[in-house]
């Protein structure tokens, strides 16, 4: 059978698309990998070229018979884009999409941008050729020639900007010279840089035993090249980032450089400042708020050697280092690690395929690992180094659990339990700080009708509107806005009344119960604006309010010395969420927000107000305990079958049309069960997705179970193709997930 390479002959963006197709001849078919550099003949006069091969595939097409030869295969001083199209490949096979949609992930916006330049002028003779011409000039009355070349005599380099604004000099003076060859004109690219800090870099602190003891490890086997992942379990404030910065530094000292990911809320002007101090110049961030042109000139600078470490949310993944060293996967555990579109990848184990593919070292952490993470270190997939004391034995906080059910029975109906108002007045007193955590946005005042209990719902979207201060009805989704209609759409009743409680009346119930406090928010309405967050967050550091009020944001990584007590206002919210991770996410949770108490001087306080305190994720996260919710945890999972205990793959399917859906569902569905047969895969749904309308778009879902992921893998590349060549699929968006 004959084999076929599509070879990419431009790695710009828009070309990404366009690939040729080549023979592979036989005595190359083995040899021959995605990523591969060839040399191929092109156009007309079938010019030799190189190209990239993206897919070797045994399907030709066009006309066999019109498909010409490869040459050659190039092996020898690979660059790294070969290594991201072969990661590419890996991505479309494991998590299913296209080659281009694969290709267009890895492969940095290389768009025709209007790169920034600077040009100077310089001479483009000796300097007594030019003394002799300057007297020339002078002789003649040019003053404009010879105001330059005095002025090039005594700087030898100047830039544009000065010559035309500050000497006052025209171009065609300019030309003049240029032709006359006594001057010439260089330019050289400049590269937005997103930081801008003054200061020297060197700052370190001496790292103690156990931070040591990581950092000797990780370095001992730094040029091992089958070593293993590495997972650092450490409870926060154990002093992580300080291993890592360490590891970094090792890396550089050996010629190579670092990505380090963390979840783009954590990438605070705190984080940046820490790592600018050790590293200078040599470091670089990438975050969402960076406009296009930035963002590829951070992915340049690294390409061309100009830093050597970069800071960024999943994307930073793909930096075109040539001698990537090491990948840090800071707060491995992270939600944001996943992508929602597609490929849906997890940036988790993307980074761990680059690091084979680049011989890199990969080191995550946690403080709160993933149960997948977890598990793989136990089993010996990743090496395991745990570490259980905060730096300068700083004591971890005191947890106490407020049980809401006995406040309700007390007649306590407000958000804050006794314990909790005890605790607050008393922090207030002391003039120390405070964070409250209400799980979950969204939960926020939804309107619901006490007459017929229909709750008042989004048109475009299967979730409920959400009612903000203003009175507005709002979808967090679509973004759908309207009136609050005073009665029931369904009943007429004009008994509507809000339900549950979002930050801003939150906000307002505090207020109310400590006037004098004062209170900041941070929610998505208050940091939408650019910067909104790093506002927030360092009004807060600077001890401009003594409570932060705030949802999931508030728990991320923020080190605020200040703080001594953190109440979670109710816990269980995310307990009952309708996915297999939710009590994996409660613990998560409930830990990092915990975290946030004492981590200066001050001894830190945590009050968990929930309806639930028996559950043992609640009672895990008291006593801050994860080797115990793991222990419960894995059981759970091993007993119904769930990840990690096996491996599971999620069918996404919308469509406008929801007869259309339902039915394609049910044939996907049936395909599959004809498969599973043979391979004893279980199947779960088509059932409809935990919001089961977006925008108008129809969503349901499948889940299929399997003990091996490579089971999985193939299921996946059958539907595919049975999806590929039934028409009948047509109007079926499929989108698949790994885990
Ligand atoms: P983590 O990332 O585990 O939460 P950090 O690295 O942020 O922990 O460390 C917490 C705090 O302790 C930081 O303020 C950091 O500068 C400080 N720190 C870390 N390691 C040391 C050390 N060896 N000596 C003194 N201070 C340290
Ligand atoms: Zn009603
Ligand atoms: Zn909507």
């Amino acid at each position: 059978m004959a084999l076929y390479a599509n070879v990419i002959v431009d790695i710009t963006h828009e070309s990404l698309d366009r690939t040729f197709q080549y023979r592979i001849p036989e005595a190359l078919a083995s040899k021959a990998e995605p990523g591969m550099v060839v040399q191929i003949p092109f156009g007309k006069g079938d010019r030799r070229i190189r190209g990239y091969i993206t897919e070797i595939t045994d399907r030709a097409e066009i006309d066999p018979a019109r498909i010409k030869d490869l040459q050659a295969l190039e092996t020898e001083g690979v660059g790294v884009e070969s290594r991201l199209i072969a990661l590419a490949s890996w991505i479309r096979q494991y998590y299913g999409c296209t080659m281009i949609q694969a290709l267009k992930t890895v492969i940095p916006v290389k768009k025709k941008e209007k790169a920034k330049a600077k040009t100077s002028l310089c001479l483009a003779v000796s300097c007594e050729e030019a003394a002799e011409k300057l007297e020339f000039f002078q002789k003649k009355h040019q003053q404009a020639r010879a105001r330059l070349l005095e002025a090039l005599l005594s700087e030898q380099e100047l830039p544009m900007e000065l010559v035309t604004r500050k000497l006052n000099i025209t171009a065609p003076v300019i030309r003049a010279l240029e032709e006359m060859g006594l001057i010439r004109k260089e330019t050289v690219q400049v590269y937005r840089n997103p930081i801008h800090l003054k200061g020297g870099a060197g700052a370190r602190v001496t790292l103690n035993q156990a931070q040591q003891a990581v950092v000797d490890a990780v370095v001992s086997r730094w040029e091992e090249p089958e070593a293993k992942p590495y997972l650092i379990h450490g409870v926060t404030g154990c002093g992580k980032t300080e291993i890592y910065m360490e590891l970094i530094a090792h890396a550089i000292a050996q010629g190579q450089q670092a990505i380090v990911l963390i979840p783009e809320i954590a990438l605070t002007y705190q984080t940046v400042i820490r790592f600018y101090r050790r590293f200078g110049e040599r470091i670089s961030i990438l975050n969402s708020r960076l406009s296009k042109g930035e963002r590829y000139d951070q992915y340049e600078r690294a390409r061309q050697g100009l830093i050597d470490v970069i800071i960024g949310p999943r994307s930073a993944l793909f930096t075109p280092f040539p001698n990537l060293g090491i990948i840090i996967v800071d707060e491995e555990h992270e939600t944001s690690y996943k992508s929602e579109t597609v490929p849906r990848y997890l940036a988790r184990e993307v980074a761990v395929r680059r690091g084979q593919l680049e011989g890199a070292r990969v080191v995550m952490g946690s403080a709160t690992p993933s149960l997948e993470a977890y598990y793989k270190a136990k089993n010996g997939e990743y090496t395991l180094f745990t570490i259980k004391e905060r730096v300068e034995k700083r004591s971890l906080p005191q947890v106490v659990t407020a049980d809401l059910r006995t406040e309700l029975a007390k007649g306590n109906r407000s958000i804050l339990s006794g314990i909790l108002k005890e605790e607050m007045a008393r922090t207030l007193e002391k003039g120390q700080q405070m964070m409250l955590f209400l799980n979950r946005r969204g939960y926020a005042g939804f309107l619901s009708c006490r007459s017929c209990g229909a709750v008042i719902k989004c048109p475009h979207c299967d979730v409920s509107l959400s009612l903000h201060r203003n009175g507005r009805l709002v979808c967090h989704y679509c973004g759908y806005e309207t009136e609050n209609p005073g009665s029931c759409p369904t009943c007429g009743s004009g008994f509507l009344r809000s339900f549950g409680i979002g930050t801003q009346q939150a906000e307002e119930l505090v207020q109310k119960e400590f006037p004098d406090a004062r209170i900041l928010r941070m929610d998505l309405d208050t940091t939408r604006e650019k910067d909104g967050h790093e506002k927030i967050l360092s009004a807060f550091a600077d001890r401009e309010a003594d409570i932060l009020i705030g949802t999931q944001m508030i728990v991320k990584g923020h080190d605020f010395p200040g703080v001594t007590l953190v109440g979670i206002l109710a816990a269980d919210m995310s307990l009952h969420a309708s996915d297999y991770r939710a009590a994996e996410r409660t613990f998560q949770l409930l830990t990092q927000a915990a975290g946030r108490a004492g981590r200066g001087t001050e001894e830190g306080k945590v009050i968990i107000q929930t309806y639930d305190p028996e559950h043992y994720s609640i009672q895990a996260a008291v006593r801050q305990d994860y080797e115990a919710f793991y222990g419960q945890e894995i059981l759970y999972r091993q007993i119904s079958g769930y990840p990690p205990a096996g491996c599971m793959m999620a069918i996404h399917g919308s469509c406008e049309e929801a007869d259309y859906l339902e039915l394609a569902m049910d044939y996907l569905r049936k395909f599959l069960e004809r498969l599973a047969g043979r391979c004893r895969a279980g199947i779960i749904g088509p059932a409809d997705e935990t919001v089961a309308k977006i925008n108008d778009v129809y969503r349901k879902v499948i889940y299929v179970k399997h003990e091996d992921e490579r089971a999985l893998t193939l299921l996946k590349a059958k539907v595919e193709q049975y999806m590929e060549m039934n028409e009948g699929f047509r109007k079926l968006t499929i989108q698949f997930e790994r885990n």
